[in-house]
């Protein structure tokens, strides 16, 4: 079967930005489930050849109403089953958030891959001091990308293959 590849993090980081880089126009039309537009949060993509299925667990909600605490459980927890890779999205702009770490801690729990990402770097002069804030949550050297201008995400995707 075809790996997964899901999107994690706390609203607004960019999950859906690079889920639309990574994706494009190929959205996926799954079959639906209650509560799940399953259309605009899973995709396929392909990189070198290789092609892998995209998940925006930011768009997967349990019930419209519930704690942004609960959906993001939710979300990790979708991620964790389905997933062959994790990418954790973290945002450089506001810095690590203890919702950050609230999701590091759901995420020590597998023995998935997780990719630790931090997006909205447009500035790469100060990278050292970015990725060390944020090596702290435990996943190694992050990636820093900015999913919006697409800088460094073909450097993700290469160590996202070589991962698969
Ligand atoms: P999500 O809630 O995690 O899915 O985040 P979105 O993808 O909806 O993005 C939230 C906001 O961050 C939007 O205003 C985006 O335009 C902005 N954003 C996303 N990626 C980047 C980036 O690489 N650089 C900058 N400066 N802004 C970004
Ligand atoms: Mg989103």
């Amino acid at each position: 079967a075809k790996s997964t590849v899901a999107i994690v993090g706390r609203p607004n980081v960019g999950k859906s930005t690079l889920f639309n880089r990574l994706v494009g126009g190929r959205r996926a039309i799954v079959e639906g489930k209650p509560n799940v537009t399953r259309d605009r949060i899973y995709g396929e993509t392909e990189w070198l050849g290789r092609k892998f299925n995209v998940i925006d667990t930011g768009g997967i909600v349990l019930h419209d109403n519930d704690k942004i605490k609960n959906q993001i459980k939710y979300q990790a927890e979708v991620a964790m089953e389905e997933a062959d890779i994790i990418l954790f999205v973290v945002d450089s702009r506001t810095g690590m958030t203890g919702v950050d770490e609230d999701i590091a801690q759901l995420l020590y729990r597998t023995n998935k891959e997780v990719i630790l990402v931090v997006n909205k770097v447009e500035d790469f002069s100060n990278q050292e001091e970015i990725g060390w804030e944020f090596y702290s949550l435990g996943f190694g050297d992050p990636y820093l990308i900015s999913a919006e201008h697409g800088k460094n995400t073909g450097e993700l995707l290469d160590e996202v293959i070589s991962k698969l």
